[in-house]
């Protein structure tokens, strides 16, 4: 299985190819199964070994796969292919013996793509800094109100792989490709793509903000119909001159204000398309209006826009756009409004887990008490804080790196009042709600846009949105 030797539309014979699976896992597990299934001499490597490790381990040696628990690092003798786990770094020692040897690294994604039918069902594929999840999900929401067959899979509920080999049969996918699955995924090409924008974020697996921007980049090359792209972020509209796609493949813009030719924007309160239209300088669609989002806050109608593009490439006729809009309801902790108590609106955005998601969420009220803090992941506020520094009634800090935020806010805030919280029991959220409550006045919203990961004091951002809405209904009782 030489580089380049195995084309997409190949199919492949497994038989006696011996392929490593490296990581256990959401995707290991399955990939090995699969591969396995088909013919292929599978050994699983795997650098941890706990007892969940051991348990599928244990599954696999059933069927007769060979499992290395605790030895992720060396490369088995005579593998002439690598599928590896999507967050596996590739500076591991076991990719450099594998490049050594020639041998090609599929991730998750890429494995699927080369294992699906003759007949599957193209793609339409959504990535960016923050933002996918929803994209996708409306994107998804929207094909399903044109009456297609489709789901939303990838860095959500279903992999990839399960879409593709399941029983379902599918018109489209609405396909979410996280920057990871895009570094080992060289050979997809989609039917078209977005990148909804682009900041600093995973730069310590990547390596660099450029090699992060190369692979989200790679989700433009071979599109057919459409890369679409944020004309608020360049780095995106670079990303797609630098795509070699097929020809006739057009960039497509989205924006809040007004669009131009070959754009998506708005036109008082009306989402509109000037892309997908007959004469394209002279006409424009009316799609959905901006209530028809939910929520309609500048960075989610953005989404709504990047996911009509899409849509609107696949041939979705516009009564399909609104209707799907109406019908999507965002996942939970992402600007979830959890009450309004005394005439101030507590709203959840646990989700926002970097600067970038906060500031975007920071952006979308007035008059904020801001509750941030936890872990930093490298992360600086100072920007953060001066472009939100207007909007902010007041602070409310919790987290291991809070004085991170602390001191930016000293920086370009210092008018603005800051409670440091010094606590990480698991009565700190109530009172970090609390001391939100005292700052905040009638018409303000507390908003919980931590800016960090949430690991610090919660085992994740749902439970960390969870303790915040318990503390919000507590307050109000
Ligand atoms: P992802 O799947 O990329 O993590 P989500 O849809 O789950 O994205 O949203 C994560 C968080 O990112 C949201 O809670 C919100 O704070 C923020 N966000 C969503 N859309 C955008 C956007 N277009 N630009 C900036 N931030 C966004």
């Amino acid at each position: 299985m030489g580089s380049g030797k195995v084309t997409s539309s190949e199919p492949l014979d497994w038989q006696g190819k011996h392929v490593t699976v490296a990581g256990l896992g959401v995707s290991g597990l399955p990939a090995a199964k699969v591969l396995h299934a088909r013919g292929a001499v599978v050994t699983v490597v795997n650098d941890g070994d706990d007892p969940r490790a051991r348990e599928q381990a244990a599954e696999l040696e059933a069927l007769g796969v060979t499992v290395r628990l605790g030895d992720g690092a060396t490369l088995p003798e005579g593998t002439e292919l690598v599928v590896t786990a999507p967050g596996w770094k590739p500076d591991k020692p076991l990719f450099e013996a594998a490049r050594a040897a020639g041998v090609e690294i599929w991730g998750d994604v890429e494995l699927a793509w080369r294992l699906r039918g003759p007949d599957a069902a193209p793609w339409l594929a959504i990535t960016g800094t923050n933002g996918k999840t929803t994209t996708t999900q409306m994107l998804a929401s929207i094909l399903k109100a044109a009456g297609l067959r489709t789901a939303a899979v990838g860095n959500i509920g279903t992999s990839v792989l399960d879409a593709v080999l399941g029983e379902e049969r599918y018109d489209v996918l609405a396909v979410e490709l996280s920057s990871y699955q895009l570094h080992w995924a060289p050979s997809v090409r989609a039917h078209s793509a977005a990148v909804l924008n682009l900041a600093p974020d995973h730069l310590d697996w990547h390596g660099s903000m450029d090699a992060y921007a190369r692979d989200k980049g790679r989700v433009y090359e071979g599109n057919r119909v459409a890369c679409v792209y944020n004309t608020a972020d360049k780095a995106t509209e670079d990303l797609v001159r630098e795509a070699d796609v097929e020809e006739g493949c057009r960039a497509v813009g989205f924006t809040l204000g007004a669009p131009g030719p070959s754009q998506l924007g708005v036109v008082e309160g009306i989402l509109v398309d000037r892309a997908f239209v007959e004469d394209r300088h002279k006409n424009a669609q009316e799609l959905a209006e901006i209530s028809d989002v939910n929520p309609p806050v500048p960075h989610n109608i953005a989404n709504a826009l990047a996911a009509a593009a899409l849509a609107r490439a696949f041939g979705v006729p516009a009564r399909a756009v609104r209707d799907g809009l109406r019908d999507f309801t965002p996942d939970a902790h992402r600007i979830a409004h959890v009450a309004d108590v005394d005439s101030v609106a507590y709203v959840d955005d646990s989700k926002a887990t970097n600067t970038h998601a906060a500031e975007a969420s920071l952006a979308a009220y007035e008059s904020i008490v801001w509750i941030a803090g936890g872990l930093a992941k490298g992360a600086t506020f100072d920007e953060l804080v001066a472009k939100s520094a207007k909007r902010l009634r007041g602070a409310v800090l919790i987290g291991q790196d809070r004085a991170l935020i602390r001191e930016a806010l000293a920086r370009h805030a210092p008018e603005v009042p800051v409670v440091d919280l010094d606590r990480t029991d698991t009565g700190a959220m109530l009172a970090a709600v609390q001391e939100a409550s005292r700052l905040a006045v009638a018409g303000d919203t507390v908003l919980l846009a931590p800016a960090c990961a949430s690991m610090d004091m919660f085992a994740n951002y749902n439970k960390r949105g969870d303790a915040f809405a318990e503390a919000v209904r507590e307050l109000g009782s």
